[in-house]
């Protein structure tokens, strides 16, 4: 998920051309020098070349020999898991998340802490960087180098500016996180709102892997959704693009966090689900236990799976207006493939069937030929991997 340089320039070439062999490598490797040249469509030497370079660069390796079609061994290529470090930093209701990868996102270390709702946002915001600079500590210590750190919130995020322009979930308006956390970290900051981030992250290490079209829908403290189209994140022109968990669907419904009536979030959001379960059983306090709507929300999920009937009902309901939605998302982007992610993928054995059978009923048949729906991979890690990827795509696109 990288763009073209616009003007090509000998230097310019040379980069992008290296960023390709990285972003295939990235999503097929292993692979040889003639794999990559075949891919890409670039001579063996030209691509020898700029492996050369990107081995020196210390981002790819040299991992087990392979045989090729004619027998012939060679080496193969992959992504160096020591090609540098990202901390990916995830913000919501429920509190701050903070991993550090390796530079194929595998998790070096990570903490997590819980904040209730109504804590200031100085709280959240202290907390996320003492997490952080404990994070590079880490990464000090194990002499690892740190690219960037990559952020994902909730609602509106601005990623040209950086900024967090609007989160109704928490209450927040207009903060300038990256240029507050490059001052204080003197490292590259990039944002990006939580559902987007999954997308990418599914996209980069899950089960959207080599699908260019697909549609994530995932929920966290609130649900959301992003859009892959053609191997691209569509972000729109202000980078707000994916908004689903707002799209209307009964304008006469229940009040929204955003201020409007009857948003998709109001009828299959996990806070909505928690208060249906509650008006509906006798046995809610019973079984829900914990704090916290997501807690809540996975123990419907379990409660549903042993049987207990109020449970199964809000689950089927909520799979039947999550299908309603997704029908009319599947309606206008045509994609192969949607994955529940978040929340929603503890509970894929429930809904998923309602979710297919409404869609059947909503969508015009050739849309849904060849659809398939099924639970994320990464579950509730899917968006901090995405806020990693934003990191290690950086890193990527200019790799020389
Ligand atoms: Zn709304």
């Amino acid at each position: 998920m990288f763009d073209a340089p616009a003007k090509a320039m000998p230097g310019v070439v040379r980069t992008h051309n290296a960023a390709v062999v990285l972003h295939q490598l990235r999503l097929h490797a292993p692979l040889s020098r003639a794999d990559l040249a075949k891919r890409i469509g670039l001579n063996r030497s030209t691509v020898s070349s700029i492996v050369a370079q990107l081995l020196h660069a210390g981002l790819i390796h040299e991992t087990a020999f392979q045989t090729d079609k004619l027998g012939r061994p060679g080496l193969s290529l992959a992504i160096n898991p020591l090609g540098g470090c990202a901390v990916g930093v995830e913000i919501d209701a429920a509190g701050v998340r903070v991993f550090l990868t390796d530079f194929v996102a595998n998790t070096v270390w990570s903490r997590r802490i819980r904040l209730g709702e109504g804590e200031p946002q100085e709280t959240y915001l202290h907390c996320a960087e003492e997490m952080v600079r404990q994070a590079l500590f880490q990464a000090q210590v194990q002499g690892l180098r740190v690219l960037g750190i990559g952020v994902a919130l909730p609602g509106l995020v601005d990623v040209h500016e950086g900024e967090l322009r609007y989160a109704p979930s928490l209450h927040w308006h207009d903060i300038p996180l990256r240029t507050r956390w490059s001052q204080r970290f003197g490292l590259p900051v990039l944002i990006e709102n939580h559902a987007n981030a999954a997308a990418l992250g599914e996209f980069y290490f899950g089960i959207g892997q080599n699908v260019p079209n697909f549609l994530y829908i995932g929920a966290g403290t609130t649900m959301g959704g992003g859009i892959v189209i053609n191997g691209e994140l569509c972000r729109g022109r202000g980078g707000f693009a994916g908004q689903m968990g707002h799209m209307t669907l009964d304008p006469n419904g229940l009040r929204c966090s955003c201020g409007r009536q009857g948003c998709w979030e109001t009828l299959v959001g996990p806070r909505q689900v928690v208060e249906q379960y509650k008006m509906r059983s006798s046995y809610a306090d019973q079984v829900l236990h914990e704090e916290g709507d997501e807690s809540c929300f996975a123990q419907i999920v379990h409660a549903a799976e042993a049987g207990d009937l109020a449970a199964l009902a809000v689950m089927q309901e909520m799979g039947h207006y999550l299908g309603v939605g997704i029908a009319n998302l599947v309606n206008i982007f045509n994609p192969q493939l949607v994955v529940l992610g978040g929340h929603y993928s503890l509970a894929h054995e429930t809904v998923i069937p309602v979710i297919k059978e409404t869609i059947k009923q909503h969508s015009l048949f050739p849309m849904r030929t060849a659809l398939s729906v099924l639970p994320s991979q990464r579950g509730v890690d899917d968006a901090i991997l995405g806020a990693v990827a934003l990191v290690l795509d950086d890193r990527m696109r200019a790799p020389v």
